[in-house]
């Protein structure tokens, strides 16, 4: 409302300016027009009035007697003025060589004998010098402005006395007024057309420009669909086309921020790296959806929020408040508990406007699987060392117990050698079960499957365990239907069955026994293998299938265990899209099993 109002009084300010300017000109105009009129209109009717007393005067002065002048006669004369004061319609006075007034056409006979010698008006004074005088003033005698014009009476002595015409100026003012008030009401009615002409004039100007305001606003309010209409070729039509392109550069622009800015959004929001910007003040600017995750935080709830009191991190917010004051770049670990558990890269960047710092941007790379990946390869050569050092330094005790000596020893020589053979193929077996496993890590490990009988399969292993099984006088039960295909790697399943079976005979008692049956479900085969051996404790069930994780050490190496069986399994069965599981109960047995799709 007030800007309406603003604007109305701005448009109408702006149109009686130049209403008042049109005013202005034509009245300084008029005005200088109507001054040297005025002043030539006075000159010439005086000059014109003038001429024509002259002339009368002449007309007179030819018809008076030089013999009744010089006679000062009276009645001759007043004859001759009563004659002539109808005709010339002015006061005519004529006065003696020495400045009495002989007649006079105003006044009686009586009147003129009673008036004061004219010997010093100006006009007479001249005549009476033999020259015409004139003068204007202000006659105290009739009370109003005259003109004079004094004529010298000559005759051949020289001048005898004077003939002066007085004519009131009254009837000159009027026309003059009459002139005056017909000039006057001229500008009067100029300048009352001057303000209908401008009033007109300045609405067409005014129109096209309230036109560009309204469409201006529109402008700036980002609606960029309506266009300045050019009206005319003149200045303001080109103002609106070079407000039009303005407009399209702009909306061009707006279009290209736009696009850059979902440009961003998108690589934002699909970054894997948390995202966070803030400002110069350390409050956030913006938080990716990586960040959301990681914090448990949402972009709208921590805009504008300083970072600490959105985001309760202080390792972070001291990043910002060492780049904020530094201006340099920063780079540190941090690991987090709370929401997510991790360990995190954070690299923070000072963002600069000139040469001053506005900000500062934050990128978070969680490296937790780096870190595990890391811990784990360390503890894998570790424990391969380890593994490996055992058999070695066993063998090469005993090749130095044989070469000093021992060899020559054929009671025990042979025992030695024995001994010797069984580190090596410890050693055979460790190098064969790393090798396949490295084999089934390998990325572009690679399955072939195709269908075959699993009864068949657990069969044919069984076989290959008779000599064991009967060792510990175990029985065992392959209770699979006999007709149960399967597709998948046929070879690898059988490394599954092969350490299962072996395991189970390996932690089994004496005399015990090994069941293998199968569960069918609608998308699932699931296959165990149970024994009635020792059993795992609870606690080391969840890391059972992990490398080189043995319940006893010493017992599994006894047993010629790698500890790398059951993550062989883990790794073959995964590659199957399947996975493994085992229950147990320490003292009693194990039920170890294997799910693969169908
Ligand atoms: P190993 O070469 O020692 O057999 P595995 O990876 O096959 O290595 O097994 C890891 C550990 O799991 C074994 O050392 C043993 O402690 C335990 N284990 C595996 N199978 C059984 C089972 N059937 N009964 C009891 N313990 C078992």
């Amino acid at each position: 409302m007030a800007t309406g109002l603003n604007k109305g009084n701005k448009n109408l300010s702006f149109k009686i300016k130049l209403i008042f300017s049109y005013f202005l000109i034509i009245l300084v105009l008029l005005g200088f027009v109507a001054f040297f009129l005025n002043r030539n209109l006075e000159a010439n009717l005086l000059y014109d009035t003038k001429a024509s007393l002259i002339s009368q005067a002449r007309l007179v002065e030819s018809q008076i007697p030089s013999e009744s002048l010089k006679k000062e006669d009276a009645a001759d004369l007043r004859t001759l003025v009563k004659e002539w004061r109808p005709k010339i319609d002015c006061r005519i006075t004529i006065i003696g060589n020495e400045g009495k007034v002989l007649i006079d056409s105003e006044r009686s006979r009586e009147e003129t004998l009673c008036m004061e010698n004219h010997l010093n008006r100006p006009e007479v004074k001249q005549a009476l010098n033999g020259t015409m005088g004139v003068d204007i003033r202000y006659s105290s005698t009739l009370k109003i402005k005259m003109l004079y014009v004094a004529l010298p009476l000559k005759d051949k002595d020289g001048t005898i006395g004077t003939l002066r015409l007085a004519l009131p100026l009254e009837s000159a003012r009027r026309t003059l007024f009459a002139a005056r008030k017909i000039i006057f009401m001229g500008l009067f009615f100029a300048l009352g057309l001057a303000i209908i002409l401008g009033s007109i004039l300045a609405s067409q100007t005014i129109r096209p420009i309230n036109n560009m305001i309204r469409v201006s606003r529109k402008f700036a309010e980002g609606d960029f669909s309506r266009k300045m209409i050019r009206n005319s070729g003149d200045e303001i039509g080109e103002l609106a086309v070079a407000l039009n392109k303005m407009a399209e550069d702009i909306e061009n622009k707006i279009r290209e921020v736009k696009a850059q800015n979902q440009k961003f959004a998108t690589i934002l929001s699909s970054m894997i790296e948390g995202v966070i910007v803030v400002d110069k003040t350390g409050c956030i600017i913006s938080i990716n959806p990586a960040i959301e995750k990681v914090f448990g935080v949402l972009d709208k709830d921590v805009e504008g929020k300083l970072f600490l009191e959105a985001i309760r991190n202080n390792d972070i917010s001291d990043i910002i408040s060492a780049v904020l004051k530094r201006g340099g770049s920063d780079s540190s670990e941090l690991s987090l508990v709370w929401p997510v558990h991790g360990v995190f890269q954070v690299n923070a960047a000072p963002i600069f406007d000139g040469d001053k710092i506005n900000g500062c941007l934050l990128v978070i790379h969680d490296i937790t699987e780096v870190r595990r990946l890391e811990i784990m390869r360390r503890d894998f050569i570790a424990n391969v060392s380890h593994e490996l050092k055992t058999p070695l330094t066993s063998i090469k005790g005993f090749v130095e117990t044989l070469l000093e000596g021992a060899l020559e020893d054929k009671e025990h020589n042979r025992d030695f050698l024995r001994i010797i053979q069984d580190h090596a193929e410890r050693l055979d077996n460790l190098v064969n079960d790393l090798l396949s496993l490295s084999y089934l890590e390998a990325e572009e490990t690679e399955i072939s499957k195709k269908d075959f009988n699993l009864w068949r399969q657990a069969e044919d292993v069984i076989q290959g365990f008779k000599t064991q099984l009967k060792k510990k006088n175990i029985k065992i039960k392959n209770e699979l239907p006999i007709n149960l295909s399967i597709k998948a790697d046929k070879n690898k399943i059988e490394q599954v069955f092969t350490n299962f079976i072996d395991n189970a005979i390996k932690f089994n008692k004496e005399n015990g026994y090994i069941k293998i049956y199968g569960q069918e479900t609608k998308d699932n085969m699931k296959i165990i293998v149970e024994d009635s051996g020792f059993g795992i404790p609870e606690k080391d069930i969840p890391l059972i299938f992990e490398r080189f994780y043995r319940v006893d050490k010493a017992r599994s190496r006894e047993l010629g265990g790698t500890g790398l069986g059951l993550s062989i399994v883990k790794h073959i069965v995964e590659l199957h899209k399947g996975n493994v599981g085992v229950e147990s109960t320490e003292g009693l047995g194990s039920k170890f099993w294997f799910i693969l799709p169908k």
